[in-house]
C-alpha cells in the first residue's frame, strides 16, 4: 500500500461488525481461563496480553501502523520520544559500553547519552554530521555497540548522510539507529537508506496538534544479531530473568530487537503509552500525509522570505538551495522535509528576543512540528544547560530562533514575521 493509504487505514482491519475506528483498550489487565494459558503468555510461547504495563491492544494496532510506515518489521508505542531514545539505545548497551552517536541531536538525547547514560558507565563519542568516512571510522572503539543520529536534527536542522552513517556501522558490526522525528515516514524511511533501528518522538508531527506526548520504536528486521554474538549478549544469550530465553534465537533478525525491549525493558522500567494518547495519536497519524505536506510548504515560503530579509543573518533549511545539506536533501528528502526553520538575526541575541515578543501568530513554545506555529530561542530554553561553546558545536548558536510553521496560511505567517522584523 501507498504511505498515504497506510497513514489512514494501515494497523487496524475491522472485522464484520466491528468498530471502524481502533478500540481503546482502557485495561490495565486482561483475564485468563486458566494459570497454563497465562503462563504459556509469560514464557513468551503465545502471543496475547497480560499486563498494560508491558503491551495494550491499542498501543499495539498504532505501532503496527508505524511500523507499516516505516517499512519495519516490529514497532512499539513508548510513552514519550525521550523513552524511545532510550529504550532504543538500552537495549544493546550495559555499562562498560560506547555509542558514537552525531554531535547536532536534540537537546534532551544530547543529555541522556552525554549524561545520564554516562552514570551507567555507558560512554559516548560524538562526530560532526559532516565528517568524513575517517573521522567517523576513527569515532569508534572495540566497545562501541550502537552508532546514533537523526534524518533532520531538532533544531540544527543538519540532514544525516544515512548511507555514510550505516556503511561504518555495519563495518564495525554494529546497527545504525536513525530518529526521523522531523521528516516522518512521509518524507523518509532510513530502512530504505541502511539503517537498522528508527525511534521518533511521536509528539510531533505524527500526533500533530501538541495533543499526546508519545514515543515509538520501528525494528527494520535486517540486523544479524547472531553474526555479532560477541557484542550483544543481551539479545544472544539466555536472558535469565526470562526463563532462559534467547531473544535473536527465538524472535530472529525480524522480532529480537522489539521482544527484548517489550518484555525486559518495559518490564522493568514501565514507560508504555497509554490506550488513551494512542488513540489520539492514531487520529493524528490518519492525516500525517495530507499535513506534512502544508508543513513543508509553509517551511519553504517563510525561509525564502527570510533568506532575502536585511535583518535576518542567515537561514538553516536544507530546502533551500544556500543550504550546505541541500544536497543530502535532495538524496534523501526529494518531496520535503519539515517545517521547521531556523535563523539567526544580524542583531544577535537581543534581535531575537525582541523579534519573538512582536510576533502575534507564532507563540513562544518548547514545542515544534504542531498544526499552530510557534517559535524558540534554544539558547535561552531547551539548551540552556550548554556553555556558547557547546552551542555551536551542537549547531544551535546564541541568536538562533527555531520557528516550526504549522498549517496556517503562509501569506499571514509570512506578514506576521515581517511586522516583527520590522520592529527590530
Ligand atoms: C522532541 C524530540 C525528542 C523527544 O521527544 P519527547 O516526545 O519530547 O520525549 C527526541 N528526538 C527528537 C528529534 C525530538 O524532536
Amino acid at each position: 500500500m501507498n504511505r498515504d493509504t497506510i497513514c489512514v487505514q494501515g494497523g487496524y482491519t475491522p472485522g464484520n461488525g466491528e468498530p471502524r475506528q481502533i478500540p481503546i483498550i482502557q485495561s490495565t489487565t486482561f483475564k485468563y481461563a486458566t494459570s497454563e494459558d497465562m503462563g504459556r503468555l509469560f514464557d513468551l510461547e503465545a502471543d496475547g496480553y497480560f499486563y498494560s504495563r508491558l503491551q495494550n491492544p491499542t498501543c499495539d494496532m498504532v505501532a503496527k501502523k508505524i511500523c507499516e510506515l516505516e517499512g519495519g518489521t516490529a514497532a512499539m508505542l513508548t510513552s514519550s520520544g525521550q523513552a524511545a531514545n532510550f529504550f532504543a539505545l538500552f537495549n544493546l548497551c550495559e555499562a562498560g559500553d560506547h555509542i558514537v552517536a552525531s554531535s547536532t541531536i536534540y537537546g534532551g538525547t544530547f543529555n541522556l547519552i552525554s549524561v545520564t547514560m554516562k552514570k551507567m558507565g555507558i560512554t559516548a563519542t560524538f562526530v560532526d554530521p559532516l565528517c568524513s568516512e575517517e573521522e567517523l571510522d576513527a569515532a569508534f572503539r572495540p566497545n562501541t555497540k550502537v552508532v546514533f543520529g537523526e534524518t533532520i536534527a531538532n533544531p540544527a536542522l543538519t540532514v544525516l548522510d544515512i548511507e555514510k552513517f550505516a556503511k561504518a556501522a555495519h563495518a564495525h558490526g554494529v546497527p545504525l539507529i536513525v530518529d526521523n522525528t522531523f521528516p516522518t515516514p512521509v518524507n523518509c524511511r532510513p530502512f530504505e537508506w541502511g539503517a537498522d533501528i528508527v525511534t521518533h518522538s511521536t509528539t510531533k508531527y505524527m500526533d500533530g496538534h501538541g495533543a499526546v506526548l508519545g514515543g515509538a520504536i520501528v525494528d527494520g528486521g535486517k540486523f544479524d544479531w547472531m553474526a555479532h554474538a560477541d557484542k550483544f549478549p543481551g539479545l544472544c544469550t539466555p536472558d535469565e530473568s526470562y526463563h532462559g530465553i534467547t531473544y535473536a534465537e527465538r524472535f530472529g533478525k525480524e522480532g529480537a530487537f522489539i521482544t527484548k525491549a517489550t518484555a525486559q525493558l518495559m518490564r522493568d522500567f514501565g514507560s508504555m503509552q497509554s490506550p488513551m494518547n494512542a488513540y489520539m495519536l492514531n487520529l493524528g497519524l490518519e492525516s500525517l500525509h495530507v499535513r506534512m505536506q502544508r508543513h513543508c510548504a509553509n517551511g519553504m515560503a517563510v525561509a525564502k522570505f527570510l533568506e532575502a530579509h536585511p535583518k535576518v543573518a542567515y537561514v538553516n533549511y536544507c530546502g533551500l538551495e544556500s543550504s550546505p545539506y541541500h544536497a543530502l536533501a535532495e538524496k534523501y528528502l526529494p518531496n520535503g522535509s519539515c517545517g521547521v526553520v531556523s535563523f539567526g538575526l544580524a542583531g544577535g541575541r537581543e534581535a531575537a528576543s525582541t523579534f519573538m515578543k512582536e510576533l502575534k501568530l507564532a507563540a513562544i513554545e518548547t514545542h515544534v512540528a504542531d498544526a499552530r506555529t510557534c517559535c524558540l530561542n534554544p539558547a535561552s530554553s531547551t539548551h540552556r544547560q550548554m556553555n556558547d561553546e557547546q552551542l555551536a558545536a551542537a549547531g544551535v548558536p546564541a541568536e538562533l530562533v527555531r520557528m516550526s510553521c504549522g498549517l496556517e496560511s503562509s501569506e499571514d505567517l509570512i506578514a506576521d514575521i515581517a511586522q516583527a522584523l520590522d520592529k527590530i
